[in-house]
């Protein structure tokens, strides 16, 4: 089946300074990778970062970070994402996630709360697919 997004341009470029996707309720996922390589970055051991940060086990491969409006995402900064460099693939692949690409109306309503979406150069198929399935390999 066609998708929207295989025939239609989507626009998007994350607008700088922004972090309103990083402030919104739910849920940083990571797989064994990401715990991997943000413990690396932060010094700790990948057991060390999941307690600290505590990261509930989904199965023996994932884990999920609860964010809420009192407890923001811990790795939010100032200027921004404090392990840029190495964050989780679901925080790389925004907006493209299946959940926003489902409907064109879902990617449009992703936009009420991500200015990035409509802006700048239109993405191919290709690197949209890339993006949306890179969540959970
Ligand atoms: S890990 Fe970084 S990019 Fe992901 S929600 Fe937290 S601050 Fe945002
Ligand atoms: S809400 Fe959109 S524009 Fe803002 S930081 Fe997130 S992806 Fe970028």
């Amino acid at each position: 089946m066609t998708r929207w997004w295989e025939v239609e341009p989507v626009r998007f470029q994350c607008e700088k300074g922004c972090t309103t996707c990083c402030t919104k309720p739910g849920w940083v996922y990571f797989d064994k990778e990401d715990v991997k390589n943000a413990a690396t970055f932060s010094d700790l051991s990948p057991g060390e970062f999941k307690k600290r940060y505590q990261l509930e086990p989904m199965d023996s491969d994932h884990w999920e970070m609860e964010v809420t409006e009192n407890a923001p995402c811990p790795f939010l900064g100032t200027e921004g994402c404090t392990i840029h460099p190495v964050k989780p693939k679901q925080c790389r692949a925004f907006p493209f996630w299946e959940e926003n690409l489902r409907t064109r109306k879902a990617w449009q309503k992703t936009g009420e709360h991500c200015p990035g979406i409509g802006e700048g150069p239109a993405w191919s198929p290709d690197l949209v697919r890339q993006n949306k399935d890179s969540i959970w390999p």
